[in-house]
């Protein structure tokens, strides 16, 4: 599933192209056929992430509300598009672009008060300039659920995933299976700062990276990708920190990793 990082990079990218100017919608597929309908030919005033969600902002306030979920996919291209094929949702041309859709769990026309609902329901997204932390730290801290699975939950978080929880608590040395209750404060301010870092950092790049260059297997140029994490996807192999085999289990129904040695 994607993480906040490529939300943000897709606002970013989106906007770029189609931000000010009429925007035309269809849905070839023929599932969001009325609201494309509704959209086409508005301008589009912004968009805006949230966590791993999507608000497209059009003139009138008409939102489109998208999220990509576990399968969902954006294709993009320019000039004259491609003949549409498969189940393509939504397909948004403008500013020489177009944007094909396939595969989310939503892709819908809001009202403002239902996007404030779901934003209501939403926790802090670390990749916000207005992100409240303390709203984090009020759920996670009143919960005996472990971390591990609270960081993923988004009423508490939101945009983090499978890769960086496992990384963040890694880098902070921290037990996932930690109780929420028993996460001191200090902590608790470390792990968002480090959230954030690494999560913007995501954004510039395009992709996670986790580790500093001493801890990687070749320790300059490009970051290859058996290099750019500390615990995600290397369960049975050696710790880059402490040598200790890392570990993995279910949990919050994903495969969570964790080094049982630098995080006792
Ligand atoms: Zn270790």
């Amino acid at each position: 599933m994607p993480e906040g990082h490529t939300i943000h990079r897709l606002a970013r990218e989106h906007a770029a192209v189609l931000q000010g100017q009429p925007v035309a919608l269809a849905s070839p597929q023929g599932r969001f056929a009325s609201g494309a309908a509704l959209l086409t030919g508005r301008v589009l005033e912004r968009v805006e992430p949230y966590g791993k969600h999507l608000f497209y902002v059009f003139e009138g306030d008409a939102l489109l509300h998208v999220h990509l979920g576990l399968y969902g996919k954006f294709t993009t291209g320019t000039g004259q598009p491609p003949e549409p094929q498969g189940a393509l949702r939504l397909r948004m041309t403008g500013g020489g672009h177009w944007f094909d859709l396939r595969g989310p769990i939503a892709c819908e026309v809001h009202a403002p008060p239902d996007r404030d609902r779901l934003l209501t329901r939403l926790g802090p997204d670390p990749l916000r300039k207005d992100a409240d932390p303390d709203r984090a730290w009020d759920r996670l801290s009143r919960s005996r659920a472990p971390v591990g699975q609270l960081l993923m939950d988004q009423t508490v978080l939101a945009g983090v995933g499978n890769v960086y929880r496992a990384e963040v608590l890694f880098r902070a040395g921290l037990s996932p299976f930690t109780p929420g209750t028993q996460v001191r404060r200090p902590a608790w301010e470390a792990l968002w700062q480090d959230t954030r870092t690494l999560m913007r950092a995501g954004v510039r790049a395009g992709r996670i990276v986790t580790t500093v260059p001493a801890d990687r297997d070749r320790r300059s140029g490009p970051v290859a990708r058996e290099d750019a994490h500390y615990v995600y996807r290397r369960a049975g192999l050696a710790c880059r920190r402490c040598g200790t085999e890392v570990r993995t289990q279910p949990m919050a129904a994903r495969n969570l990793f964790w080094c049982p040695q630098d995080q006792a």
